[in-house]
Protein backbone atom coordinates (compact mmCIF):
# COMPACT_ATOMS: atom_id res chain seq x y z
CA UNK A 1 0.00 0.00 0.00
CA UNK A 2 1.20 3.50 -0.65
CA UNK A 3 1.01 6.17 1.27
CA UNK A 4 -2.19 8.35 0.98
CA UNK A 5 -3.35 6.76 -2.29
CA UNK A 6 -5.26 3.78 -2.29
CA UNK A 7 -4.66 0.65 -4.11
CA UNK A 8 -5.85 -0.22 -7.45
CA UNK A 9 -5.38 -3.06 -10.23
CA UNK A 10 -5.44 -3.00 -13.63
CA UNK A 11 -6.80 -6.12 -15.78
CA UNK A 12 -6.33 -5.82 -19.99
CA UNK A 13 -8.29 -8.11 -22.03
CA UNK A 14 -6.42 -9.22 -25.17
CA UNK A 15 -9.40 -11.35 -27.02
CA UNK A 16 -6.63 -13.09 -29.76
CA UNK A 17 -6.23 -16.84 -30.27
CA UNK A 18 -4.42 -18.39 -32.56
CA UNK A 19 -7.61 -21.22 -32.80
CA UNK A 20 -10.23 -21.75 -30.29
CA UNK A 21 -9.60 -24.37 -27.56
CA UNK A 22 -12.28 -27.34 -27.62
CA UNK A 23 -13.09 -26.56 -24.13
CA UNK A 24 -12.86 -22.90 -23.73
CA UNK A 25 -16.08 -20.41 -23.54
CA UNK A 26 -13.23 -17.31 -22.81
CA UNK A 27 -14.04 -14.08 -25.02
CA UNK A 28 -11.29 -14.65 -27.42
CA UNK A 29 -11.00 -15.48 -30.93
CA UNK A 30 -8.78 -15.48 -34.23
CA UNK A 31 -7.00 -12.71 -35.68
CA UNK A 32 -4.64 -11.08 -38.22
CA UNK A 33 -2.23 -9.03 -37.76
CA UNK A 34 -4.14 -5.83 -38.79
CA UNK A 35 -7.10 -6.80 -36.14
CA UNK A 36 -4.76 -7.02 -33.47
CA UNK A 37 -2.96 -3.40 -34.56
CA UNK A 38 -6.60 -1.40 -34.51
CA UNK A 39 -7.34 -3.22 -31.71
CA UNK A 40 -4.30 -2.23 -29.72
CA UNK A 41 -4.92 1.52 -30.88
CA UNK A 42 -8.28 1.00 -29.02
CA UNK A 43 -7.21 -0.07 -25.92
CA UNK A 44 -4.79 2.74 -25.69
CA UNK A 45 -7.33 5.03 -26.34
CA UNK A 46 -9.38 3.63 -23.47
CA UNK A 47 -6.87 3.74 -21.63
CA UNK A 48 -5.54 7.51 -21.71
CA UNK A 49 -9.39 8.30 -21.73
CA UNK A 50 -9.71 6.85 -18.90
CA UNK A 51 -6.57 8.12 -16.92
CA UNK A 52 -7.98 11.74 -18.09
CA UNK A 53 -10.76 11.30 -15.69
CA UNK A 54 -8.41 9.91 -12.78
CA UNK A 55 -6.75 11.91 -10.40
CA UNK A 56 -3.77 9.98 -11.10
CA UNK A 57 -2.83 10.62 -7.02
CA UNK A 58 -5.40 9.26 -5.82
CA UNK A 59 -4.47 5.80 -6.80
CA UNK A 60 -1.30 3.78 -6.66
CA UNK A 61 -1.71 0.52 -9.14
CA UNK A 62 -0.43 -2.43 -7.31
CA UNK A 63 -0.78 -5.11 -10.38
CA UNK A 64 -1.12 -5.05 -13.69
CA UNK A 65 -2.28 -8.60 -15.23
CA UNK A 66 -2.62 -8.87 -18.97
CA UNK A 67 -4.89 -11.89 -20.15
CA UNK A 68 -6.78 -13.17 -23.07
CA UNK A 69 -7.12 -14.84 -25.03
CA UNK A 70 -3.51 -15.10 -25.82
CA UNK A 71 -2.13 -12.01 -25.00
CA UNK A 72 1.08 -13.24 -26.41
CA UNK A 73 0.27 -12.80 -29.71
CA UNK A 74 1.04 -9.19 -29.52
CA UNK A 75 4.58 -8.06 -30.74
CA UNK A 76 6.82 -6.85 -27.86
CA UNK A 77 6.34 -2.73 -29.45
CA UNK A 78 2.70 -3.52 -29.14
CA UNK A 79 2.82 -4.72 -25.28
CA UNK A 80 5.57 -1.50 -24.85
CA UNK A 81 3.18 0.86 -26.02
CA UNK A 82 0.28 -0.65 -24.50
CA UNK A 83 2.78 -0.34 -21.06
CA UNK A 84 3.84 3.02 -21.86
CA UNK A 85 0.01 4.38 -22.03
CA UNK A 86 -0.88 2.49 -18.59
CA UNK A 87 2.25 3.93 -17.19
CA UNK A 88 0.95 7.55 -18.36
CA UNK A 89 -2.32 7.22 -17.31
CA UNK A 90 -1.76 5.72 -13.99
CA UNK A 91 0.62 6.22 -11.07
CA UNK A 92 2.37 2.29 -10.50
CA UNK A 93 4.01 1.32 -7.70
CA UNK A 94 7.47 0.42 -8.20
CA UNK A 95 7.40 -2.98 -6.56
CA UNK A 96 3.90 -3.50 -8.73
CA UNK A 97 3.08 -7.16 -10.30
CA UNK A 98 2.95 -7.14 -13.98
CA UNK A 99 1.61 -10.46 -15.26
CA UNK A 100 0.96 -11.40 -18.85
CA UNK A 101 -0.55 -14.93 -19.96
CA UNK A 102 1.31 -16.41 -22.62
CA UNK A 103 0.25 -19.58 -24.70
CA UNK A 104 3.60 -22.14 -25.41
CA UNK A 105 3.41 -21.97 -29.12
CA UNK A 106 3.18 -18.42 -29.57
CA UNK A 107 6.73 -17.18 -27.80
CA UNK A 108 9.63 -15.54 -29.72
CA UNK A 109 13.11 -14.87 -28.48
CA UNK A 110 12.62 -11.52 -30.19
CA UNK A 111 8.81 -10.80 -28.13
CA UNK A 112 9.77 -12.34 -24.32
CA UNK A 113 12.93 -10.16 -24.22
CA UNK A 114 10.52 -6.89 -25.18
CA UNK A 115 8.11 -7.76 -23.06
CA UNK A 116 10.44 -8.00 -20.21
CA UNK A 117 11.77 -4.68 -21.15
CA UNK A 118 8.13 -2.93 -21.22
CA UNK A 119 7.95 -4.20 -17.57
CA UNK A 120 6.20 -7.23 -17.36
CA UNK A 121 7.59 -9.21 -14.48
CA UNK A 122 5.75 -12.21 -14.70
CA UNK A 123 4.68 -15.08 -17.12
CA UNK A 124 1.69 -17.22 -16.37
CA UNK A 125 1.59 -20.11 -18.76
CA UNK A 126 -1.06 -22.15 -20.21
CA UNK A 127 0.48 -25.63 -20.21
CA UNK A 128 -3.05 -27.85 -19.30
CA UNK A 129 -0.93 -31.08 -19.50
CA UNK A 130 2.32 -32.37 -20.46
CA UNK A 131 0.35 -35.30 -22.09
CA UNK A 132 0.62 -34.35 -25.72
CA UNK A 133 -2.60 -36.97 -26.08
CA UNK A 134 -4.38 -34.75 -23.87
CA UNK A 135 -3.26 -31.39 -25.16
CA UNK A 136 -4.25 -32.54 -28.88
CA UNK A 137 -7.51 -34.01 -27.39
CA UNK A 138 -8.09 -30.26 -25.56
CA UNK A 139 -7.05 -28.39 -29.08
CA UNK A 140 -4.11 -26.47 -27.11
CA UNK A 141 -1.68 -25.72 -30.18
CA UNK A 142 1.48 -26.87 -28.63
CA UNK A 143 3.27 -30.12 -27.05
CA UNK A 144 5.11 -30.74 -24.46
CA UNK A 145 8.45 -30.39 -25.96
CA UNK A 146 6.78 -26.58 -27.19
CA UNK A 147 6.11 -25.66 -24.00
CA UNK A 148 9.27 -26.74 -22.61
CA UNK A 149 10.79 -24.40 -25.58
CA UNK A 150 9.10 -21.42 -24.15
CA UNK A 151 9.01 -21.94 -20.72
CA UNK A 152 13.32 -22.31 -20.91
CA UNK A 153 13.07 -19.25 -23.09
CA UNK A 154 11.32 -17.44 -20.54
CA UNK A 155 14.11 -18.45 -17.95
CA UNK A 156 16.85 -16.95 -20.15
CA UNK A 157 15.02 -13.87 -20.46
CA UNK A 158 14.94 -13.28 -16.68
CA UNK A 159 11.58 -14.30 -15.61
CA UNK A 160 11.80 -15.17 -12.49
CA UNK A 161 8.25 -15.87 -11.49
CA UNK A 162 6.29 -18.05 -13.52
CA UNK A 163 3.12 -19.45 -13.16
CA UNK A 164 1.95 -22.68 -14.42
CA UNK A 165 -2.03 -23.40 -15.46
CA UNK A 166 -2.72 -27.33 -14.89
CA UNK A 167 -6.12 -28.80 -15.65
CA UNK A 168 -7.45 -32.22 -14.21
CA UNK A 169 -9.97 -34.57 -14.93
CA UNK A 170 -9.73 -34.28 -18.74
CA UNK A 171 -11.50 -37.03 -21.06
CA UNK A 172 -9.44 -39.65 -21.04
CA UNK A 173 -6.99 -39.10 -18.56
CA UNK A 174 -6.05 -41.43 -15.99
CA UNK A 175 -4.27 -40.43 -13.00
CA UNK A 176 -1.18 -41.86 -13.73
CA UNK A 177 -1.25 -39.64 -16.56
CA UNK A 178 -2.11 -36.85 -14.58
CA UNK A 179 0.73 -37.78 -12.44
CA UNK A 180 3.18 -37.61 -15.05
CA UNK A 181 2.39 -34.58 -15.80
CA UNK A 182 2.75 -33.31 -11.89
CA UNK A 183 6.28 -34.69 -12.05
CA UNK A 184 7.26 -33.32 -14.94
CA UNK A 185 6.21 -29.50 -14.11
CA UNK A 186 7.65 -30.31 -10.35
CA UNK A 187 10.97 -31.26 -12.04
CA UNK A 188 10.85 -27.41 -13.94
CA UNK A 189 10.03 -25.64 -10.25
CA UNK A 190 7.62 -22.71 -11.56
CA UNK A 191 7.28 -20.31 -8.77
CA UNK A 192 3.38 -20.75 -8.96
CA UNK A 193 0.84 -23.86 -10.11
CA UNK A 194 -3.27 -22.68 -10.69
CA UNK A 195 -5.00 -26.22 -11.16
CA UNK A 196 -8.47 -26.76 -11.74
CA UNK A 197 -10.93 -29.79 -12.64
CA UNK A 198 -12.37 -29.23 -16.10
CA UNK A 199 -15.38 -27.69 -16.35
CA UNK A 200 -17.85 -28.62 -19.37
CA UNK A 201 -18.94 -25.21 -20.84
CA UNK A 202 -22.50 -24.82 -23.18
CA UNK A 203 -21.44 -23.82 -26.51
CA UNK A 204 -17.99 -25.54 -26.67
CA UNK A 205 -17.06 -28.27 -28.71
CA UNK A 206 -16.66 -30.48 -25.59
CA UNK A 207 -19.82 -29.16 -23.61
CA UNK A 208 -21.90 -30.42 -26.98
CA UNK A 209 -20.04 -34.04 -27.58
CA UNK A 210 -21.45 -36.89 -26.07
CA UNK A 211 -18.55 -38.44 -26.92
CA UNK A 212 -16.21 -36.65 -25.04
CA UNK A 213 -18.69 -36.29 -22.21
CA UNK A 214 -18.26 -40.18 -21.92
CA UNK A 215 -14.72 -39.85 -21.45
CA UNK A 216 -14.47 -37.53 -18.63
CA UNK A 217 -13.40 -39.31 -15.68
CA UNK A 218 -15.69 -40.42 -13.10
CA UNK A 219 -16.49 -37.94 -9.47
CA UNK A 220 -14.28 -40.74 -7.49
CA UNK A 221 -11.26 -40.36 -10.12
CA UNK A 222 -11.55 -36.54 -10.51
CA UNK A 223 -11.11 -36.64 -6.96
CA UNK A 224 -8.17 -38.80 -6.64
CA UNK A 225 -6.53 -36.18 -9.07
CA UNK A 226 -7.60 -33.59 -6.98
CA UNK A 227 -5.91 -35.03 -3.67
CA UNK A 228 -2.94 -36.06 -5.86
CA UNK A 229 -2.78 -32.54 -6.55
CA UNK A 230 -2.75 -31.46 -3.12
CA UNK A 231 0.01 -34.17 -1.95
CA UNK A 232 2.45 -33.32 -4.88
CA UNK A 233 2.87 -29.72 -4.57
CA UNK A 234 2.77 -30.20 -0.65
CA UNK A 235 5.37 -32.68 -1.14
CA UNK A 236 7.45 -29.95 -3.46
CA UNK A 237 7.20 -27.07 -1.22
CA UNK A 238 3.97 -25.37 -2.41
CA UNK A 239 1.41 -23.55 -0.13
CA UNK A 240 -1.54 -24.00 -1.17
CA UNK A 241 -3.27 -20.09 -0.63
CA UNK A 242 -6.33 -20.49 -2.40
CA UNK A 243 -8.70 -22.91 -3.41
CA UNK A 244 -7.05 -23.57 -6.68
CA UNK A 245 -3.81 -21.83 -6.33
CA UNK A 246 -0.30 -22.57 -4.99
CA UNK A 247 2.56 -20.88 -4.81
CA UNK A 248 6.28 -21.03 -3.39
CA UNK A 249 6.71 -18.43 -0.55
CA UNK A 250 6.08 -15.04 -1.49
CA UNK A 251 5.25 -15.64 -5.18
CA UNK A 252 1.09 -15.86 -4.38
CA UNK A 253 -0.38 -13.64 -6.96
CA UNK A 254 -1.01 -10.46 -6.11
CA UNK A 255 -3.57 -9.51 -8.74
CA UNK A 256 -5.72 -12.65 -7.51
CA UNK A 257 -5.27 -11.95 -3.85
CA UNK A 258 -6.47 -7.99 -4.49
CA UNK A 259 -9.31 -9.92 -6.26
CA UNK A 260 -10.41 -12.17 -3.53
CA UNK A 261 -9.81 -9.45 -0.98
CA UNK A 262 -12.01 -6.63 -2.23
CA UNK A 263 -9.56 -4.48 -4.10
CA UNK A 264 -10.91 -2.39 -6.96
CA UNK A 265 -10.02 -3.02 -10.36
CA UNK A 266 -10.33 -1.73 -13.51
CA UNK A 267 -11.06 -4.02 -16.86
CA UNK A 268 -9.70 -2.12 -20.45
CA UNK A 269 -10.34 -4.06 -23.41
CA UNK A 270 -13.51 -5.90 -24.80
CA UNK A 271 -15.66 -7.29 -22.32
CA UNK A 272 -13.10 -6.05 -19.67
CA UNK A 273 -15.44 -6.09 -16.31
CA UNK A 274 -14.18 -3.82 -13.65
CA UNK A 275 -14.97 -2.86 -9.78
CA UNK A 276 -14.51 0.26 -8.91
CA UNK A 277 -16.39 2.77 -5.91
CA UNK A 278 -18.75 0.42 -5.24
CA UNK A 279 -19.92 -0.30 -8.52
CA UNK A 280 -19.50 -3.31 -11.02
CA UNK A 281 -19.58 -2.58 -15.13
CA UNK A 282 -18.19 -4.57 -18.07
CA UNK A 283 -17.38 -3.39 -21.31
CA UNK A 284 -19.23 -3.80 -24.90
CA UNK A 285 -18.33 -7.57 -26.27
CA UNK A 286 -19.04 -6.70 -29.50
CA UNK A 287 -15.67 -6.22 -31.34
CA UNK A 288 -16.61 -3.65 -34.18
CA UNK A 289 -18.59 -2.04 -31.80
CA UNK A 290 -15.83 -1.67 -29.27
CA UNK A 291 -13.53 0.05 -31.80
CA UNK A 292 -16.03 1.88 -33.46
CA UNK A 293 -17.68 3.64 -31.14
CA UNK A 294 -16.18 7.04 -29.41
CA UNK A 295 -15.05 5.68 -26.16
CA UNK A 296 -17.35 5.97 -23.12
CA UNK A 297 -15.74 6.90 -20.38
CA UNK A 298 -16.18 4.30 -17.00
CA UNK A 299 -17.62 7.11 -14.58
CA UNK A 300 -20.56 8.27 -17.55
CA UNK A 301 -21.50 5.08 -18.29
CA UNK A 302 -25.06 3.15 -18.06
CA UNK A 303 -24.66 -0.37 -17.82
CA UNK A 304 -23.33 -0.23 -14.34
CA UNK A 305 -24.35 -2.07 -11.45
CA UNK A 306 -23.69 -0.15 -7.64
CA UNK A 307 -23.48 -3.05 -4.68
CA UNK A 308 -25.65 -3.10 -1.82
CA UNK A 309 -24.31 -3.42 1.32
CA UNK A 310 -25.85 -6.94 1.61
CA UNK A 311 -23.98 -7.80 -1.93
CA UNK A 312 -20.73 -6.21 -0.63
CA UNK A 313 -21.14 -8.78 2.56
CA UNK A 314 -21.95 -11.67 0.61
CA UNK A 315 -18.53 -11.06 -1.96
CA UNK A 316 -16.58 -10.32 0.87
CA UNK A 317 -17.64 -13.64 2.62
CA UNK A 318 -17.04 -16.08 -0.52
CA UNK A 319 -14.16 -14.45 -2.01
CA UNK A 320 -12.10 -13.79 0.92
CA UNK A 321 -12.76 -17.48 2.04
CA UNK A 322 -11.26 -19.16 -0.55
CA UNK A 323 -7.91 -17.79 0.54
CA UNK A 324 -6.47 -19.88 3.08
CA UNK A 325 -5.76 -17.32 5.42
CA UNK A 326 -9.43 -16.68 5.65
CA UNK A 327 -11.00 -13.56 6.07
CA UNK A 328 -10.22 -10.53 9.18
CA UNK A 329 -12.90 -9.99 11.80
CA UNK A 330 -11.22 -6.49 12.26
CA UNK A 331 -11.55 -5.95 8.79
CA UNK A 332 -15.20 -6.89 8.07
CA UNK A 333 -15.73 -4.88 11.32
CA UNK A 334 -14.40 -1.62 9.96
CA UNK A 335 -16.12 -2.05 6.40
CA UNK A 336 -19.87 -3.12 7.69
CA UNK A 337 -19.95 -1.81 11.15
CA UNK A 338 -20.86 -4.98 12.58
CA UNK A 339 -19.22 -8.03 13.77
CA UNK A 340 -19.05 -11.41 12.03
CA UNK A 341 -21.25 -13.14 14.15
CA UNK A 342 -23.51 -10.69 14.37
CA UNK A 343 -24.61 -11.48 10.36
CA UNK A 344 -23.09 -14.98 10.58
CA UNK A 345 -23.18 -16.24 13.95
CA UNK A 346 -25.30 -19.51 13.48
CA UNK A 347 -23.48 -20.22 9.82
CA UNK A 348 -20.57 -19.73 11.67
CA UNK A 349 -21.30 -22.24 14.62
CA UNK A 350 -22.80 -25.10 12.51
CA UNK A 351 -19.47 -24.96 10.16
CA UNK A 352 -17.20 -24.88 13.32
CA UNK A 353 -19.32 -27.63 14.79
CA UNK A 354 -18.71 -29.85 12.01
CA UNK A 355 -14.77 -29.13 11.51
CA UNK A 356 -15.38 -26.79 8.23
CA UNK A 357 -14.72 -23.44 9.30
CA UNK A 358 -12.04 -22.43 12.38
CA UNK A 359 -10.99 -19.49 13.82
CA UNK A 360 -7.20 -18.39 13.88
CA UNK A 361 -5.39 -19.31 17.04
CA UNK A 362 -6.04 -15.04 17.96
CA UNK A 363 -9.27 -15.45 17.07
CA UNK A 364 -8.35 -12.70 14.53
CA UNK A 365 -8.75 -14.37 11.18
CA UNK A 366 -12.08 -16.94 10.21
CA UNK A 367 -10.94 -19.34 7.72
CA UNK A 368 -11.98 -22.31 5.84
CA UNK A 369 -10.29 -25.82 7.57
CA UNK A 370 -8.47 -28.41 4.94
CA UNK A 371 -11.34 -30.35 4.82
CA UNK A 372 -13.56 -27.08 4.47
CA UNK A 373 -11.82 -26.09 0.83
CA UNK A 374 -12.95 -29.62 -0.05
CA UNK A 375 -16.75 -28.45 0.22
CA UNK A 376 -16.39 -24.79 -0.37
CA UNK A 377 -19.00 -24.32 -2.97
CA UNK A 378 -21.61 -25.63 -0.44
CA UNK A 379 -20.43 -23.73 2.73
CA UNK A 380 -20.63 -20.86 0.21
CA UNK A 381 -24.22 -21.07 -0.14
CA UNK A 382 -24.92 -20.40 3.26
CA UNK A 383 -23.38 -17.10 3.43
CA UNK A 384 -26.12 -15.64 1.32
CA UNK A 385 -27.95 -13.43 2.77
S1 LIG B 1 -5.72 -20.32 -25.58
FE1 LIG B 1 -6.93 -19.92 -23.74
S2 LIG B 1 -8.32 -18.27 -24.29
FE2 LIG B 1 -7.48 -19.09 -26.20
S3 LIG B 1 -9.01 -20.56 -26.88
FE3 LIG B 1 -7.47 -21.69 -25.70
S4 LIG B 1 -8.26 -21.70 -23.59
FE4 LIG B 1 -9.39 -20.15 -24.74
Amino acid sequence: MCASKADLELYIHIPFCIKKCNYCDFLSFPSNEERREIYVQSLINEIEQTGKLLDKDAYAVRSIFIGGGTPSLLSGKQIERIMLAVRNAFFIMEEAEITMETNPGTLTKENVFSYKKAGVNRFSMGLQSADDACLHLLGRIHTWEEFLKSYELARKAGFENINVDLMSGLPGQTVSIYRRTLEKVMALQPEHISAYSLILEEGTLFGESEEIQKKIPDEETDREMYQLTKEVLAENGYERYEISNYARKGKECIHNLGYWSGIPYLGFGLGASSYFEGTRFSNEKNLEKYQKKPYVPFIMREDYTVLSEKDEIEEFMFLGLRKRAGISEGEFKERFRVGLKDIYGKVIAKYEEMDLLEWTADGKMLRLTDAGIDVSDYIFCDFML
